[in-house]
């Protein structure tokens, strides 16, 4: 969740990100002087999903905003309205008035850059809690429905699933070059291509899909010879799950991907690469934690992570099962 860089300054890969599919709803808030982009949401989800994006961004208490504007036939719309129903245009402001908690401030206030990364948690203890919870499965179920997957090739039959993140686990994002391949992290082709291998290759990153396609063909990843991409997932097939702890989050439940291919892919032959662990919130037995590569220019020499996981791709695809590996041991 968070506000996302627009501009990435680097010549070779000036994008500008553009607004989600149709099913999106993304948002402007606009509170204490700053603005906060939310982008995570769906028509499917309601006021109160939106108050609770707010609260994980400012730590204003959902009871707490008074959102203006956010009107359905003339009156304040009720925390129960499906964000589709008030047909908002992409990057609406919304105007808030409310004010945190004292003491709220400190636990919640976004920290400096609003950093993915920095925002991320063990996600251990907040796992019992919401991997099963009702509402959550709901969503998915309505992603399941609703998200409209571009396929790129088909799936083939007997092959593991192999789901990866792009920012800061296929490249560096934020550092500045003259082209992406600079920003590239060192094995990616390598590492794509024996993993072509045992797995299909499906690419999900927390983006527009318009971002996602335009980095992706930076790079070289799509039309490779020497590896296909099965498809790729943008923002829009992810949810919002509600924790105890950290409020909202947003993640990339697998149980997307298993619903459109249940004769393909299942928990017991799917492995996820994220630098963001709280992204397994709702399948942590199937994912993998990376470390982020970051500082191209410095790290470029130095990284073997894709290297490594290559090798570890290569050992699991043995198995008929996975779920009784635990990937945070993958070193060992
Ligand atoms: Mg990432």
């Amino acid at each position: 969740m968070g506000t996302r860089a627009v501009h990435y300054h680097h010549r070779g890969l000036c994008v500008q990100e553009e607004a989600l599919p149709a099913m999106s709803v993304s948002v402007i808030i606009k509170w204490g002087g700053q603005e906060y982009s939310i982008r995570s949401l769906s028509e499917e989800d309601t006021v109160m999903d939106l108050k609770q994006s707010i609260k994980s961004l400012t730590g204003v208490l959902p009871e707490r905003q008074k959102l203006l504007g956010l009107k359905v036939k003339g009156k304040p719309a009720e925390d129960v309205v499906k964000l589709g129903s008030l047909k908002l245009k992409p990057n609406t402001k919304i105007m808030m008035m409310g004010t945190r908690e004292e003491g709220l401030e400190e636990v919640l206030a976004p920290p400096p850059e609003n950093d993915d990364v920095v925002n991320d948690f063990d996600i251990e203890e907040e796992v019992i809690e919401v991997e099963n919870r009702e509402e959550n499965l709901a969503k998915i179920a309505r992603r399941v429905k609703d998200y409209k997957v571009e396929e790129l090739n088909p799936p083939r039959e007997g092959k593991r699933l192999l789901v990866l993140d792009v920012d800061y686990t296929l490249f560096d994002h934020k550092s500045c070059a003259e082209t992406g391949q600079e920003l590239m992290r060192p094995f990616l082709h390598e590492f794509l291509t024996s993993a072509y291998e045992d797995y299909d290759i499906v690419i999900w990153s927390a983006t527009s899909m318009k971002w996602i396609d335009a980095k992706m063909k930076e790079l070289g990843v799509i039309d490779n010879p020497n590896y296909k991409i099965t498809f790729m997932l943008d923002s829009a097939a992810m949810i919002t799950v509600h924790t105890p702890k950290r409020g909202v989050v947003e993640v990339k439940p697998l149980g997307v991907v298993w619903g459109k291919y249940e004769e393909f892919y299942s928990r017991k032959n799917t492995i996820m690469f994220d630098d963001i662990g709280r992204n397994f919130l709702m399948n942590p037995q199937n994912g993998l934690k990376i470390r982020p590569f970051m500082k191209a220019h410095l790290n470029r020499e130095k990284d073997r992570e894709l290297y490594k996981l290559a090798q570890y791709l290569q050992e699991i695809a043995k198995l008929e099962d996975f779920t009784g590996l635990n990937h945070k041991h993958w070193e060992r």
